[in-house]
């Protein structure tokens, strides 16, 4: 599946569940929730088992967005690879 279409699938979830009367702002806000749900899984000394899901919790979050916003993020990802390939380093290494 790509990831548009997970994209798509997640948001007719998110919608029949009807988690959708936010604002940008606010979806943005439940993002950095999520990074703090994963963050808290990071306080040991490795990540626990629960990580991969609270990582999966921040992309899936990111693709609501995107697919409310009608942004196409496959394109978008593979246009700022490519911008940051051509980038190069911002330090210098001595
Ligand atoms: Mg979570």
């Amino acid at each position: 599946m790509k990831i548009n279409e997970i994209a798509a699938q997640n948001y007719a979830w998110v919608e029949r569940m009807g988690w959708h009367n936010k604002t940008p702002l606010e979806a943005l806000a439940l993002v950095a929730s999520e990074v703090g749900e994963a963050i808290n899984e990071c306080r040991g000394d490795k990540p626990t088992d629960n990580f991969p899901e609270e990582l999966a919790d921040i992309v899936l979050r990111v693709l609501d967005i995107a697919y409310w916003q009608g942004i196409d993020m496959e394109k978008e990802l593979l246009n700022k690879m490519q911008i940051n390939e051509q980038r190069g380093t911002r330090c210098r290494v001595k």
